[in-house]
């Protein structure tokens, strides 16, 4: 087998059907390209006692199988103090002071697209820095070289998004989600990435930041949300959303795989399936590219 997918979810909470439907298309988008697929916990912030368990046996449940040992992202600090150390050498990080309030209220750079970092903490020379350091502690940022960056996604061709000096590490210490995910992805050999298109607008980034740590771009396919009746993403305050509360209106793990497939055009109504059958009619170009309304 060569490559790797992954399904990479924060325990946060029990899985919804939305979760579980981008967890089968990771799994047979990886199962069907014969690539390992596996799970990483990502546990650096929002952490919900128990729900990593919850998590991998509702997977487990529905038979999405996974390779080795799930990887928990709290464990691997070192690698993302690593990765900074590597980008810092290269003259790829500042810090940055900025409060949530000041970025917002910042004039914006020129030609920066909407939401990105106007890049006020660029510039500071050593003294202001000492400075701002006595009263509050440092982000650490991207020092970016570009502002744009194109990615290969199965279901949206060639995405071309902005790269801004994002934060690699928050106030707190806490390694952020776009470095993290870059650095386990590397070391896990993910080379096909499957989530939800929530996060397309941040795969420029995480590209971006592959090259400057000299690991290759993984290949993409963000694919589309579950809503619930008010077209809103669907959340768990929506009603019988989980395995959990599936099950207690009766339905077997089978029967949820079934209307999670149907949803993507992979069996009719109520027509018994299983993972296999599913694995062998998989096709990425007969999927919906709309997002799946659950009521
Ligand atoms: N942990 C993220 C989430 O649960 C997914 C990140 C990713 O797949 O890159 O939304």
């Amino acid at each position: 087998m060569t490559g790797a997918g992954r399904f990479a979810p924060s325990p946060s909470g029990d899985l919804h059907l939305g979760n579980l439907r981008t967890a089968l298309l990771a799994w047979l988008f990886a199962r069907s390209t014969d690539r390992r697929f596996l799970v990483r916990a990502e546990d650096l912030d929002r952490v919900r006692e128990g729900s990593r368990q919850r998590q991998l046996d509702d997977l487990a449940a529905l038979g999405l199988n996974w390779d080795g040992d799930v990887l928990d992202q709290s464990a691997r600090l070192e690698y993302y103090e690593d990765a900074i150390t590597r980008l810092r050498a290269s003259g790829h990080t500042y810090e940055c002071f900025c409060t949530r309030r000041e970025i917002l209220s910042a004039p914006s750079a020129p030609h920066a697209p909407d939401g990105a970092y106007p890049g006020t903490c660029r510039t500071l020379t050593e003294s202001q820095r000492r400075e701002k350091a006595r009263t509050r502690p440092a982000a650490l940022r991207l020092r970016s070289d570009t502002s744009m960056f194109t990615v290969s996604d199965v279901l949206h061709g060639e995405y071309t998004g902005a790269v801004d000096d994002f934060v690699l590490r928050r106030g707190d210490g806490t390694p952020a989600y776009n470095l993290a995910v870059v650095v386990d992805d590397g070391a896990q050999g993910i080379d096909q990435v499957v989530r939800g298109d929530d996060l397309l607008t941040s795969a420029p980034r995480q590209a971006y930041l592959s090259v400057l740590l000299d690991l290759p771009v993984p290949r993409y396919a963000h694919v589309p949300l579950a809503l619930n009746a008010e077209g809103k993403r669907l959340a768990k305050r929506d009603g019988a959303v989980t395995l959990t509360d599936q099950k207690s209106l009766g339905r077997t793990p089978m029967q949820v795989l079934a209307v999670l497939a149907e949803s993507l055009n992979m069996c009719r109504a109520d027509e018994p399936v299983d993972l296999l059958t599913l694995l062998e009619r998989f096709d990425p170009r007969t999927l919906p590219r709309q997002p799946w309304t659950f009521s």
